[in-house]
């Protein structure tokens, strides 16, 4: 059977460099066996999760190349969570409980003080009926906990490896609010089930909720019933603290918007924190072959945003014509000159949005910068009858070494400045036939052409 995983972010801001990671890493899973992505909002809390937070969310993961084959949202999903908390009470697994947050702080704070660990004592259960009905006259409302086995639970974790938690250590999780409202727990075990989720892909933050839901995964669903998991480590910030939805450095928009990559947006996230080297890719398939569990730390990786910038411009620096067409086409480059254009100036970018400055150069009009005014009328006099190419720039300039005793510096400089108006730039071997003999001769004759 093919893969099923889901990537499962709350709509709560904009996805991050950190959220990304688990994103691709479910992604690329998948792409290799030709399983199936699911997009899943966790959007119960209706106060926090917005609709456009969402849907930046589906544009961030489509910019960088995660088309979900499914897309659901747990707030409509609300009937298969109350049937599914139904059959936990049919059962005797969901309890209801009355105290309040003050008095379980009390609790836990005499229990830490005797030295015993600050776990729910399940006092609600000794609860007869009638002192429930008391309870309920006086206006208190249940929350309601999940009756855990008291057994060692364990897994095999993808990246962990054999891994294990011993629920009689754990407090029997709340999994429905007073006000009936459900924390992510539930919904999330259902959800997978109902989708048929195969293989749980998150970050390792999530590693302590996953014996609880191993055994809501086996009350629901059956022995067996739980899923593959795999938690992968997290990412910092480059000083090494955790990355928050909140903070909107790191967020997808903002690095969109500074004009990094998405290839090495995702090369930085899946690769960083493994023992590959953080390296270019030219496609999520690539990326996809050279992913594995195995590589993947145990430690926390620090990100470093410096690192995405030239990782970004060796990605543009090695991409193939065919990869940049359609983008070159949006900035209004196409045409017989546009693959000589691309392979002249990919490998002096820095973002994709500078190839504006070199197509200006090539076919647009630019200011008069005559340097030199005697050496570039030389120049001029000695320019190569057309047909040009990629050896004209050569022979011209050797020609006028020979005649001028010119070299290095003072022979190209001058000659960079006329024909293209910057001091640096892409060769102009490349360049020189894409400008043409029009032009450079107008430019060399001290004309905006
Ligand atoms: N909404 C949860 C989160 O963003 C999903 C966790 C999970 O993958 O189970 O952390």
């Amino acid at each position: 059977m093919p893969p099923v995983v889901r990537f499962a972010p709350s709509p709560t801001g904009r996805i991050h460099i950190g959220n990304v990671r688990t994103a691709l890493i479910n992604f690329l899973f998948v792409t290799k066996d030709r399983g199936r992505f699911i997009l899943r909002f966790d959007d119960t809390d209706v106060a926090r999760s917005k609709q456009e937070y969402a849907e930046a969310i589906e544009e961030d993961l489509k910019w960088l190349g995660i088309a979900p084959d499914l897309i659901v949202h747990q707030s409509k999903r609300f009937p298969l969570y109350d049937a599914a908390a139904a059959k936990l009470r049919g059962v005797g697994r969901l309890y209801p409980c009355y105290e309040t947050a003050e008095e379980l702080e009390r609790r836990r704070k005499r229990q830490q003080a005797r030295g015993l660990p600050p776990i729910y004592d399940r006092a609600a259960l000794t609860l007869t009926e009638a002192d429930r009905a008391a309870l309920e006259a006086a206006g208190r409302r249940p929350h309601w906990r999940f009756l855990l086995d008291h057994v060692v639970v364990h897994w095999d974790d993808l990246v962990r490896g054999a891994s294990h938690i011993d629920c009689a250590s754990l407090s029997d999780p709340v999994l429905v609010r007073e006000d009936g409202t459900y924390l992510y727990t539930l919904p999330s075990v259902v959800d997978d089930l109902d989708l048929e989720i195969s293989h749980i892909i998150r970050g390792e933050d999530h590693v302590t909720n996953t014996a609880v839901q191993i055994q809501l995964f086996e009350a629901l669903g059956g022995a067996n019933a739980a899923p593959v998991f795999g938690h992968h480590n997290l990412l910092t910030t480059a000083s090494g603290e955790g990355l928050s939805k909140r903070s909107g450095a790191l967020s997808i928009g903002t690095l969109r918007e500074e004009g990094i990559e998405p290839l090495a947006v995702a090369a930085c996230a899946v690769l960083t924190g493994t023992s590959d080297s953080v390296h270019p890719v030219q496609s999520l398939d690539e990326l996809a072959a050279d992913f594995d569990f195995s590589h993947v730390s145990r430690n926390q990786a620090r990100f470093d945003p410096a690192e995405l910038k030239t990782l970004s411009a060796r990605t543009l620096h090695q991409m193939s014509f065919a990869a940049a067409a359609g983008r070159l086409a949006l900035a209004g480059i196409s045409g017989p000159n546009a693959e000589a254009f691309w392979f002249a100036v990919r490998g002096n970018l820095e973002t994709f949005g500078d190839v504006a400055i070199w197509w200006a150069v090539v076919e647009g009009t630019i200011a008069p910068a005559i340097e030199d005014a005697d050496f570039i009328a030389a120049a001029r006099a000695l320019l190569p009858a057309e047909p040009w190419n990629q050896t004209t720039w050569a022979e011209w300039t050797n020609l006028l070494k020979t005649q001028t005793n010119r070299k290095g510096r003072a022979l190209y400089h001058p000659l960079r400045l006329a024909l293209t108006g910057r001091e640096q730039g892409p060769e102009l071997a490349a360049l020189l036939p894409l400008i043409g003999r029009a032009k450079a001769e107008a430019r060399l004759s001290g004309r905006a052409a």
